[in-house]
This record gives structure tokens, sequence and C-alpha cells, in this order.
């Protein structure tokens, strides 16, 4: 096999392929993808077998490692049927150099799954992305199916058959307005109702002109949909009143993350601990484009074989070409390609450039930067509120962890050292009366410092007190 060259190409790289374009069987209100429908008129939706091989030979001409990520998704990937992806898997296996890894991956809803899924994922250690947004009725809120009927039992089969079939799998949270004020609520669910070890969750960040907010105001049923709207672009400063705030997002990883520093470290993966981790430890990467220096190596192919410049930006002025034109490695390694992976450091306001937790932020995703900084630059992100919060309020335990690690031991040890700390604490506040000055020497009285509700660990040492 002649290996393609183009020295500007990364090593590897991350295509999301999309075999069903944005077609869908459910209807979730905060989907932005359905429209992508309106880009492909008169489409049938489904990938051909031609272009499925010639993706899968490019793709793996275009790798240097010897890992290579098949990745699927939607639209609804299952909607294609098992034979598509026993298809897949066979040409990955023909076209694989000798000593190559294939990482098979699919992000799906979960409700078409069953048992001849369950066999053929397990049979070929797919890795499994579910989306499930808590428990039933917060997962009802915004996922439901073309005919407006709840999805959350049919999930709940889904996964049951990736169980019984001991298919590797992983949850993808979205968060909103509904459910980002229940952090340990969904937290529990996904942990011990479900047996979830993987934990991912997305901000719903919908945009929208003033135009479209004023049209949804005057709307009976507003935001029902984005299939009822125009194409989703990445334009517009507001939001729709779904969408989480960037306060809530702070608030939500820090309740999640109290939790799981206590007890969970080593035993639940929650993507966002991870990335942080891995950023203040100095990785090269932090292993999630949003919260890495620049991007541009996480791309994503429609069904007819069109490649964009990432799955967030499937817009016209974000269309790298064709694979049935021009090879892979070349889109991948191409001018604007590599200029949109740039532009993630190279837009990044003055404000986030002197932010103390740049580090580990990295201004968080183009997408989300259409804000103004406080003294009014544009461009800072619409979560940075949270990321804020979530960053500083981590630190001390990121610390600790990266601390182990570089000494080569376990970053759970941060259990023990939590428990040792929380203990003191408790010590420290075990007699103060909520009107006393605070003992940490804040100046504040009691009540209003570490006896206060909102004071993470506080709550832990001073319920009897409050
Ligand atoms: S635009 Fe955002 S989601 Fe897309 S690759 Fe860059 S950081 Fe990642
Ligand atoms: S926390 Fe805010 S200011 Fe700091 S890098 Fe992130 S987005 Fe920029």
């Amino acid at each position: 096999m002649d290996i393609p060259f183009n020295p500007k190409a990364p090593p590897r790289y991350h295509m999301l392929v999309k075999p069903t374009g944005a077609t869908c069987n459910l209807d979730c209100a905060y989907c932005f993808f359905l429209s992508k429908e309106m880009l492909y008129p008169g489409s049938r939706f489904r990938m051909a077998d031609e272009l499925l091989e010639n993706y899968i030979r490019q793709l793996i001409e275009s790798h240097r490692t010897q890992e290579v990520s098949l990745a699927f998704q939607g639209g609804e990937p299952t909607l294609m049927g098992v034979p598509f992806f026993r298809r897949a898997v066979e040409l990955a296996e023909r076209y694989r150099r000798p000593g190559m890894t294939i990482e098979y991956s699919m992000q799906t809803n979960g409700t078409l799954l069953d048992d001849e899924w369950g066999e053929f994922l397990a049979a070929n250690n797919f890795l499994m992305g579910i989306s499930i947004d808590g428990p039933r009725e917060i997962h009802d809120m915004y996922r439901y199916d073309k005919g407006g009927a709840p999805t959350f039992d049919r999930v709940m089969r889904g996964l049951d058959a990736l169980k019984r079939h001991k298919v590797e799998w992983n949850v993808l949270c979205t968060l909103h307005k509904y459910n980002a004020d229940r952090p340990l609520e969904i937290y529990h669910f996904f942990r011990d109702t479900l047996g979830a070890e993987y934990l991912q969750f997305i901000p719903i960040v919908e945009r929208v002109t003033p135009e479209q907010a004023a049209a949804a105001a005057s709307s009976a049923e507003p935001w029902h949909s984005w299939r009822d709207r125009p194409l989703y672009t990445q334009t517009g400063e507001l939001v729709t009143e779904r969408s989480i705030t960037g306060a809530q997002y702070g608030k939500f990883f820090n309740a999640i993350y109290d939790e799981w520093v206590r007890r969970d470290v080593g035993r639940i993966y929650v993507q966002m601990f991870d990335v942080a981790l891995a950023n203040w430890v100095g990785a090269p990467s932090s292993g999630l484009c949003i919260h890495s220096r620049t991007c541009g190596t996480a791309l994503a192919m429609e069904h007819n074989g069109d490649v964009y410049s990432c799955d967030h930006f499937v817009e016209p002025k974000y269309l790298l070409g064709n694979i049935k034109e021009e090879h892979l490695i070349d889109l991948v390694a191409s001018d604007q390609q590599i200029r949109f992976g740039n532009d993630k450091f190279d837009t990044l306001p003055a404000y986030c450039r002197r932010c103390d937790v740049r580090f580990a932020c990295h201004g968080g995703c183009p997408k989300d930067r259409f804000i103004l900084t406080p003294d009014g630059e544009p461009g800072l992100n619409y979560l940075c509120e949270g990321y804020k919060a979530f960053f500083h309020h981590i630190d001390e335990g990121m610390r600790f962890m990266a601390n182990e690690l570089r000494h080569e031991r376990a970053p759970a040890n941060i259990m023990a050292y939590m428990a040792h700390k929380d203990a003191a604490e408790r010590n420290l506040f075990a007699n103060v009366g909520r009107n006393d000055p605070c003992p940490c020497g804040s100046g504040r009285k009691f009540k209003q410092c570490h006896g206060s509700a909102a004071h993470g660990s506080a709550a832990h040492g001073s319920a009897a007190h409050t």
C-alpha cells in the first residue's frame, strides 16, 4: 500500500463520522445537529459502501501511529443497522497495517440497541458512548422522540443490552438549565443506579441572534427544536433559555468534584477531572480539545464524504473538502484546518492570556467565545465564570494528585488526605456558634464563612451548628 505523506499532517487525529448525516430517530429539544439536514437537500443520508471503504483506507493511510480511532456519531449511527458496522470492521481489518490497533467507538442515543447489537459490539471491542441526562424525569425533559414521547425506558433497555454483553460504555450527559442545579442527584444516579464508571458532561450552550430570540419570544412553543428553525450556526450573542449558565456550570462540577475527590478517585472517571489533572501535570495534551492550547485535530465527516473542521462547525464556511476529491491527509493538513486549530490560541482575549488558570482552561471552545471581557474585549467564553470557579476550586486537590503522579504514586491517595483534612476541619469548627468569628481567620462570622451552606467543606464540618 502506498502511504501518502504530508509533512504538515498530525501523526494522529480524530474524525467523527456521521454515516446517517443528521438523521435521528429522536428529536431532542437542544440538538443543534438535526438542522444540519438542510445542508444536504434531497439526500438519502446513508453512507455508501464505496465511500465507507474509501474513508477507512484513507484514514488508515493518513495515520503515522499504530493506533487509529474509527469513531461513529450522528444523527443516530445505529440507524444504519449492524451490517454496516460489520462491514466497517471487515474493511478496517483488511486495510490495517501489521501491528496497528483500530479503536472502535460510537456515540448513540441507545434506543435501538438490542442483543444483536450487544453481541456485535462486544465481539469487536467497541467503546459506546450513551446519551443519558439523568434519572427518568430529568432525562425525559428534553430527550424525546419524533412524536414527543419520552425515551428513558428505551435508553435503559439499550443500556441493559450493552451490560448483558459486557460492552464497554460511558455516559454522555448534557448539562442544561433543568439538570445543572442537581449535580449530586445526577452523579449518584449514574454511579449507583446505572453502575457507570466513565462520565462525560457536555454543556448546552445554544447561541441565538437577537432576531431569533425575538421570534422565539412571540412563538407559542419557543425553542422546541432546531429542526423547525434555520440551519444552526455558531452565531449570535444570546442563548436559549434552556442553556446552562456559567455559574451553574462551575457549581455543578464543584459539587461532583467534592464527592469524587473524597470517595471515587481511581474508581469513577469523570472526563473533566482527568483533563484537568493532565493540565496540572503539564502533559503535552490534555486529551480534550476544549481545554488544550490549540485544536484542529478533531474533525467531522458527513455521510457523503464532506469533511468539516469540527463537529461543532459543520457549516459551509468550515467545509474543508470531500474525500472523493482530495485525500484525507491533505484535508487534515490543509492551511484552512491548521489556521482553524491555531485560532483557538491566537484569538484569545488579553483577559484570558493573563488569567491564572489559563494553563487549565485555555479559553475553552471557540464556539462558546461570544461574550465581552470585563474590559469590553470581545471573544470571552460564555462559560468563563464557571471555568474560573471550577479551576480555582480544584487547585489544591489537583496539585496534590499531580505531585503523587510525579512521584509515581497513585492520585487516589488524595482521598486519605481529604479525610484527614475534613477531620481536622471538623475539630476546628466543632464548638463554634453561628454568630462567632470564623476560626479560619477570615474576619467574617462563622455563618457567613465556613458555616454557610455555600461553603463546600463547611457543610461537612459544621452541619450540626448551622
Ligand atoms: S472548535 Fe471547540 S470542539 Fe471543535 S476542535 Fe476546537 S475546541 Fe474542540
Ligand atoms: S477561566 Fe475565563 S479568563 Fe481564564 S482562560 Fe478560561 S475563559 Fe479565559
